[in-house]
């Protein structure tokens, strides 16, 4: 099955996701450290501790949005690859140019990308 999408937009939708999963690639080096606990510092306060902490678990959360993404990146590169890009994972249908342009990695089209999100 094929998207009647353009060998010129799956070009630049191709590159698209290459460039994301180098981006996000690099992201989830560069936060590593970061993301490690941290010892604690011997004269930290209480309140800088907790602050630490807090921020502490922002990027963790913020690095699982980033790592779940580039899973879907990866995945989105398989599917340009054996030709099921760009086609809705659950009704079979084109997903919009608008979207994937937007989205590059979504695998369901509007529709049932909000239904999903209904039943959630
Ligand atoms: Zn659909």
């Amino acid at each position: 099955m094929e998207n009647g999408l353009s060998a010129a937009s799956l070009t630049m939708l191709g590159d698209r996701l290459e460039q994301l999963e180098r981006d996000l690639s690099d992201l989830l080096t560069t936060t590593e450290s970061d993301a490690q606990p941290t010892p604690l510092k011997e004269n930290a306060s209480r309140l800088s501790r907790m602050d630490e902490m807090h921020n502490q678990s922002i990027l963790r959360a913020n690095r699982i949005v980033t790592k779940n993404r580039l899973i879907e990146v990866r995945k989105a590169r398989v599917r340009l690859a054996e030709k099921d890009y760009g086609i809705c994972l659950d009704c079979l249908e084109d997903i919009a140019l608008p979207r994937l342009k937007a989205y590059p990695e979504a695998s369901l089209c509007i529709d049932c990308k909000s239904k999903a999100e209904t039943i959630e």
